[in-house]
Order: structure tokens, then sequence, then C-alpha cells
């Protein structure tokens, strides 16, 4: 199959509102002929089904917790990105457009990009139109902080909330629907399948989480919307039931998965401190506007960190990229940290930190200042860790934050299967090999309010459809398969619990295929995943039954999904023989360590097509075309 993107002609400038000109439109009579199913009520999934029925079709909206508002969208902190140029610091889509596909490590399509950038001011007026309490300057101006990889403040926040004040706008708009009778919203609900018929998608498999019964729902589209899988890596900042079970499944059922080894590490999350953990806590990336970061300059300095003179401690961002200082991007950030760490500098008992310090921001700006910004940021850390941030500095250290790769779409948001889309972090679109800082909640929105209702038109006024219910035997096959694998998991009755083996899972992928990889780790990984996922099919243990609520059956299916995600994973670090962004080969490395690309072999989106169990899956290259840009060694110095 040869991957199309479908990017419009034209300049890029015009790309967008040329082909919104040229998609065919449904008429406002007609859309309410027909049905579309969202999965996911994050700020994706929630926005896309809140603007769908607004536009007037049948809506049916599905999400795994009690309520959509409790979408992982809710904990993001730090804030959104727009190109408004409120601060006057020369900020335009063109500078917005050209951080983001640097930050991604050119690893990105320019005309999403572009796009984006685009939309980012439409998102802006959208929210703050539905209410949104964004800070605004004394002036009552919205007010705008910094974020990494751009020297501009373009970043648009609700002190450390953002996630949450934008996630109370969309299911705002989402529950005007669902009073309107527009959007019917099934909380609780699992997606286990996708059903196909004349290879289109057709409708979805779920099971109701609190009474185990397997139900179909037919539509005709399906927009997928299900967040990202960083919890493949068991300890993770991302809320405890973000899984990658619904991308899978489509992906088993014919969706290319493309680059599933993006993976972003946030350089500045509470370290790990226990065996017994199983969240990590991200602090935002916005605490890097006024707190420093640094260690000790001489290896296991065990001082504690006011009795350090200033002498005696390395900033070490702000001396190696004076530009960017604390602000260089994530991957940067967090590759710096570790390499301070493995050289023995890292503080805490375990060694595996660094300082963020804001003493310096107190001093020059007043703690109220500082808490106003930070205010429930430092209120989180000292109840996590019993530290005053405002007296000692915090202690950080990298953590697995985010998932560039996903599901593969083109301009369309629209996967290789008809008719399934995609969107927000489920999606492998825009932020390429590194997503800058305030970005992701820019793409879930701007896939939800702004494309998607117009892409899904084209789609629907193009296609033939049949008439379908879900008596149709692909539906009774996909109930008969979820079925087989619920009965399955839950007759093996072995020895060790879904927890025992996600934690080691976890600890294989962190170990091999983390902040930094080599051929040889990810070959080793490869084979301890296969012994494990074996050993998960014959020794986990499955408590309860079927049909009641029963949470292990749920992280049974999530974490057998991970077993064989994670291989795919390893597979597509393999296969890239280069660093890019959060990808980094220790075998691919410039002389002051940055990731080496390669941008004659691979400058490439790499797509994996599912063909068999226990087969390697098939490769397809989707080759980046740069036309506006130069692609350069990317430099914070
Ligand atoms: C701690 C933290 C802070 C962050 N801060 C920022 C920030 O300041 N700025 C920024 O831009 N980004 C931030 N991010 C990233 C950002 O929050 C996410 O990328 C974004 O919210 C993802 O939105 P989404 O709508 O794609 O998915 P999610 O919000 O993850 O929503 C997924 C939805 O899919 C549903 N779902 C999943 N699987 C299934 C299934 N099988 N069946 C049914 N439903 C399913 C879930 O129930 C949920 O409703 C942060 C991330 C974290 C972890």
């Amino acid at each position: 199959m040869q991957l199309d993107a479908k990017i419009p002609g034209g300049s890029l400038s015009e790309k967008w509102d040329r082909h919104r000109f040229e998609l065919k439109l449904v008429n406002p009579a007609n859309k309410r002929k027909f049905d579309i199913i969202v999965v996911g009520t994050g700020l994706a999934g929630g926005s896309a089904s809140a603007s769908l029925a607004e536009l007037g079709y049948n809506v049916k909206t599905f999400c795994i917790q009690d309520s959509p508002r409790r979408a992982h969208s809710i904990a993001a902190q730090g804030g959104i990105n727009a190109a408004k140029n409120y601060t006057n610091e020369g900020d335009s889509i063109w500078r917005l457009f050209y951080d983001t596909i640097k930050g991604g490590d050119f690893r990105s399509r320019e005309a999403n990009v572009y796009r984006l950038a685009q939309l980012s001011n439409n998102i802006i007026d959208q929210c703050v139109a539905q209410g949104v309490p964004f800070a605004r300057d004394y002036g009552g101006l919205l007010a705008n902080r910094s974020f990494g990889g751009a020297q501009v403040q373009r970043t648009f926040y609700s002190r450390g909330q953002t996630g949450q004040q934008l996630l109370l706008g969309a299911y705002s708009a989402l529950m005007r629907q669902v009073a309107a009778g527009k959007v019917k919203m099934f909380p609780r609900r699992e997606m286990l399948d996708l059903v196909i018929i004349d290879e289109q998608a057709r409708g979805v498999v779920v099971r109701n989480l609190i009474t185990g019964e397997i139900e179909a729902h037919a539509a005709d589209a399906v927009v997928l919307a299900t967040g990202g899988y960083g919890n493949v890596y068991y300890l993770s900042t991302m809320a405890m039931a973000s899984n990658v079970s619904a991308s899978y499944r489509v992906f088993k059922k014919g969706a290319f998965f493309a680059n599933p080894c993006f993976i972003q590490i946030h350089p500045t999350c509470i370290p790990v401190h226990g065996t017994y953990q199983s969240k990590l806590t991200l602090m935002s990336e916005s605490l890097r506007n006024d707190g420093r970061v640094w260690v000790p300059k001489k290896p296991g300095d065990k001082h504690p960190p006011r009795q350090i003179p200033e002498s005696e401690r390395d900033y070490f961002l702000e001396n190696k990229y004076p530009s960017f200082g604390n602000l260089v991007p994530r991957d940067v950030a967090s590759r710096n940290a570790k390499e301070q760490c493995d050289m023995g500098k890292g503080v805490g008992e375990t060694g595996f930190a660094v300082y963020l310090d804001f003493e310096d921001a107190i001093k020059r700006d007043g703690k109220d200042v500082i808490a106003q910004k930070y205010g429930n940021l430092f209120q989180m850390y000292e109840k996590i860790t019993a530290d005053n941030p405002y007296e000692t500095p915090m202690m950080i250290y990298p953590a697995v934050h985010y998932t560039m790769g996903g599901l593969w779409v083109d301009y369309n948001l629209m996967s290789t299967i008809d008719g399934l889309f995609v969107m927000g972090e489920a999606n492998f679109s825009d932020h390429g090999a590194n997503r800058l800082g305030a970005s992701a909640l820019m793409q879930g929105l701007a896939d939800g309010y702004f494309i998607i209702p117009y892409t899904i038109g084209g789609y629907l006024v193009g296609s033939e459809l049949q008439d379908i219910t879900t008596d149709h035997p692909s539906f009774k096959e996909s109930i008969h398969e979820a079925n087989s694998r619920i009965k399955k998991l839950l007759s093996i009755n072995g020895k060790r619990t879904v927890d025992d083996f996600h934690k080691e899972l976890g600890h294989i992928i962190w170990e091999y295929c983390g902040m930094t990889r080599n051929d040889e780790g990810l070959k080793k990984a490869q084979r301890l995943i296969r012994n494990l996922r074996e050993e998960f099919w014959g020794n986990v243990i499955v408590p309860g039954s079927k049909e009641e609520f029963n949470q292990s059956l749920e992280r049974a299916g999530r974490v057998a999904d991970f077993l064989e995600f994670g291989e795919l994973m390893i597979i597509d670090a393999l296969e890239r023989k280069e660093s890019c962004g959060g990808h980094f080969n220790e075998a691919y490395q410039t002389e002051e360590n940055e990731a080496k690309r390669d941008d004659e072999n691979f400058c490439h989106v790499s797509a994996w097509e599912f063909v068999e169990e226990d087969k390697k899956p098939v490769f397809h290259k989707e080759s980046l075309v740069f036309e506006n840009v130069e692609l350069t060694q990317r430099s914070y110095k």
C-alpha cells in the first residue's frame, strides 16, 4: 500500500483554506442523517464531539472514566501555545511553525504543522468565548509565559491547571449537546474492537465496565481520541487509565502505527522514590521560566543545597545552552540531566535527581509573585515530598510523559482504514521526534474544534455507505472475539499479578528503549519482552468474574496489549538508524553528544502494518518533504 498523506497543493499558508474550500460540504439538513462515534473525551474527543454535534451530526461518545471531564487531559498543567504575539516580541504563525518543526527535529510534516500554528489563534478565541479563565496581565489582556524551545512568550495558561480549565470549557460545550439530544454519552465503557464492513470503519464493540456487558454500536464513521501510550513504561506521568488498547486493536485491524518509538521524557518530574510506586508526578515545564537547574560541581557532594556555595554549583543548562538556558526543549534537558547524574553529580538519596531552584526568582520578584504563578505546583510538590520549595530547591528527574508516535493519519486525520479518524495524542502527527511544551493541548483542540468538523464531512459525502445495523455478522464476530479473549484471561489462573507483569515490562522498556538506546540493548529487550509475553499468557492471575466491575480484568486486557505493543516500539527503534529528538541511539551522536540525524536515509515517517501474530510487521515509509524550511542540526546554544 502506498501511503498518501493527501497534502493539498498551493503555498504553505494557503493550503488549509484551499483544502476547506475544496472539501465537499454536507448540507445542514443532511448532517442529521449521519451517526458518528467518538471514543475519548479528553481535549481532542471532547472538543470534537461538541463541534460535530453542534454542526448537526448524531454523536455517540465513549470514555473509560465515570465522567468525560475526568479524562487525562485534566492533568495538563503549564499551558497552551498560540501565535497571538500579545507580548510584542515578534511572534508570528511562521515562528510558531518553525519552532515546532525544529523542536520535532525535522521529523513532522510541514503542512500539518503550519496548519496547527494557524489554528492556534482560533483556539484561544474559542476558549475565551467559552469562559476559560486564562491568566491576565494587570491591564486585563491575556498573559503569556515561556515554554521550552521558544524565545518568545506565547504560552497561555490558567495557573498550573490549564488542562483542567480547557477541559471544563470543552466539557460544557459537550454537555450542552448532551442536553440538546445530539450527543449520547456512554461513560464507563472501554472500546475493545473496531468493526469494519466493506473496508470501512462502521462501529465499535465496548465493554460496560460496571456490568461487564459487551455492547455493539454502529455508525457511519469512527473517531478515536484515546490518548497516548506512555504507560507502557508502567511508571509515567500519565493517568493510570491511559493505555494503548484502542490504538493497538485498530492497528491489528489494518490501521498503520507510525513512529511508535518516539516518546517524550519530561525533564522535570518528581524522582522515583520507591519500588512500590505506581505513578510519577510532573512538575510543569513552566517552572523553568523562573527555576534554575543545577547540580554540585563536585561528584558525590552530599552537602545540603543551601550549603553549597555559588562557585561550586554547575548551572549546566545555562552554561551549555546560553541562548535558551533552562528552557531548552525537553529531550535536550532530559538527556543533560541524565548525563550529570551518570557522572555522579546527581543529588538526593538515589543520586538520580538535579535541583530546580527558585531562590533567585524569589529574591527578585518576591514570594507572592512566585506563589501566584506556581502556587498549586509548589503545594503539590510539598505534599508529595514534604519539602518546601520556597525554601529548598525542588529535586527533579526525567520521566515518561507523552508519546509522539501514534496511529498514522493523513492531512484529513484519517487513518489507513477508511472512515477511521484519529486525533490528539493518539495520532502521530505534528510533533515529529520531540514535542515542544504547551503544544499537545494546542494540537488536541485544533484537531477537535477546527479540523475534524470539516474533514469528516468530506469523507461522509464522498463515500458510499451501505445501511447497516449491529445485527451485521461483523459485529457478531467482534463480540465473539472480545468475549473469547476475556474468557481466556480469566481462565489462566496463574501466580503472577497483572501489575507484576506490567512493572517488569515497564522496567525492560525504560532500561533499553528509554532516554538512550543502543542496538544491543534493543535486541535484548525484544527477547525479554517475548519471554514475558509468553509467561503472561501462562501464568497471570486475574481474579473475579466478567459480569461485574473488575479492574484486574480491565488492566489485564491493557497490559496484554502493552506486551505486544512494547515489541513494536523496539522494532521501530531498531529500524531507525539515526538519533532524532526523543529517539537517541548512542551510536549516532555529535561530538557534543547531541542527537545526530541522518536526513539522507531517515527523513521519513515509519509506518507499521500488522500482518499476523508473532510476525514482524511490514514497514512503510512516508517521505517527509521540506520545501519551506532548511534542515539544520538543531542548536539551542
Ligand atoms: C501531567 C501532565 C501535564 C501536561 N501538561 C501539558 C501542558 O501544560 N500543555 C500541553 O500542551 N500538554 C500537556 N500535557 C500533555 C497533554 O495533557 C495530553 O497530550 C493531552 O491532554 C491528550 O489529550 P487527548 O484528548 O488526546 O487524550 P486524553 O486526555 O488522554 O483522553 C483520552 C480519552 O480516551 C478515553 N479512552 C482511552 N482508551 C479508551 C478505550 N479503549 N475505550 C474508551 N475510551 C478510551 C479516556 O477515557 C479519555 O476520555 C501534559 C501531560 C501530562 C501527563
